[in-house]
């Protein structure tokens, strides 16, 4: 499969495409612009409304194109951490790059080859796009072995945080209806369930693997959403955090039968005197001293997960000699997991789905600050950067 690097056509209408002809003058016509939440990657607190030449089912070949109705778009630190220009680059030809990779949207058309969606249904669509290595030519461009990698709203490719997008079919996942009221959760849930689904994979190594206990590190939505799929599987998880009880994130963590800690009141190593090292540890934090802190409490033959993307420059002392011994003696595992594919957003979607028949309700409290429209993206940066107790913030983009 060659690359797809989907991309939405030029500013300012300029047409692209149209050939200008003497006989047919009335044939120039420009394309209907719309807006698009931006930055200027490279240029810190660059948010802005840029516009957008609205994009055609055409646009993607093959017949293969989804052309979608944006509804609602999630933020999160990425996003404000290419706002302040920690990393991020425009698409080829652009000195922007419209933000937002969490999207929800309704199919508005779809190409004579398109068979798995159609008009109305309710949809998301992966992040990253295929480069050339093996991996990325077997549908997982998310363990892609390129440096440069293409994701939506991230790098070198324009988001969702517009209008309207198109794009291969192969990169559109279908919601079901019954969980459209969870709509921009499927991206970071999708993260959650890679993370899970790849220390299951890996531990492989031991024939038998029977984790009985988890420490979730971090309440943010990646942290409950981790807790989640481990709820689903049946795992003691401690779900742990600096804030204290009672608070949005323990009242979620406590309903989805996991217990609450409180970093403030028990530090880890308590913890893990307390009930034990655990088989398995997933660090959310987006603290790199808490992704190596937790390598003290991991028990033996376990796995730990480190998902925190930390554009920072933090430098952390840690005891070295002790924890390679244990490591060693231990055969524990090290494990970064990045992005998602379709399969890992598929199989999100479902524990999302199981979610409301096991835990009724309890997800859509994750989702606590909606913007309305994309005029308000000043609102929606505020948001990202100063409301402390927001765990998502999202971008109302238009009815539907
Ligand atoms: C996104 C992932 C992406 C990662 C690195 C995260 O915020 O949810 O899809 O791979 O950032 O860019
Ligand atoms: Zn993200």
């Amino acid at each position: 499969m060659p690359p797809r690097a989907a991309r939405l056509p030029g500013i300012r209408g300029v047409c692209l495409t149209f050939t200008l002809t003497s006989r047919e003058p009335s044939a120039v016509r420009e394309p209907p612009l719309m807006k698009a939440i931006a930055v200027r990657p490279g240029k810190p607190n660059s948010v802005h409304l840029a516009q957008l030449a609205r994009p055609k089912v055409t646009d993607i070949a093959g017949g293969r194109g989804v052309l979608v109705r944006v509804l609602k778009v999630g933020v999160d630190a990425t996003d404000r951490e290419i706002n302040e220009a920690k990393y991020g680059n425009a698409p080829p030809g652009y000195d922007f790059l419209v933000l937002g990779h969490e999207s929800f949207g309704i199919v508005e058309e779809v190409g004579p080859e398109v068979k798995h969606v159609k008009p109305g249904d309710y949809v998301t669509a992966t992040v990253r796009r295929p480069g050339k290595s093996i991996y990325d030519q077997i549908g997982t461009c998310d363990m892609t072995s390129e440096e440069t990698y293409y994701e939506r709203g991230i790098n070198l490719l324009h988001g969702y945080l517009t209008e309207y997008y198109v794009d291969d079919a192969e990169y559109i996942v279908k919601m079901p209806v019954g969980i459209k009221h969870l709509h921009v959760l499927a991206e970071p849930m999708s993260c959650a369930a890679k993370a899970v689904e790849q220390a299951f994979e890996v531990q492989r190594r031991l024939k038998v693997w029977r984790p009985k206990t988890a420490f979730v590190l971090g309440a943010g939505q990646i942290g409950l959403l981790t807790t989640l799929v481990l709820r689903l599987r049946g795992l003691e998880v401690f779900t742990c955090a600096r804030r204290l009880p009672p608070s949005l994130p323990s009242e979620i963590a406590t309903a989805l039968g996991a217990h609450y800690v409180s970093l403030r009141q028990k530090n880890l190593h308590d913890l893990a005197c307390e009930v034990g090292k655990a088989d398995l540890i997933v660090d959310a934090t987006g603290s790199s001293a808490m992704s190596f802190g937790a390598m003290e409490v991991l028990g033996l033959n376990g796995v730990l997960v480190w998902t925190s993307i930390t554009g920072g420059d933090e430098k952390v002392e840690v005891p070295a000699d002790k924890l390679n011994l244990q490591w060693v003696l231990g055969n524990k595992l090290l494990l970064g997991s990045v992005n998602a594919n379709r399969g890992h957003f598929e199989s999100g979607i479902r524990d999302l789905a199981l979610s409301e028949v096991t835990y009724p309700g309890v997800i859509q409290r994750i989702l606590t600050h909606p913007v309305k429209g994309l005029d308000g993206y000043e609102h929606m940066m505020k948001l990202l950067v100063e409301a402390k107790d927001a765990l998502k913030v999202y971008v109302d983009v238009a009815e539907g």
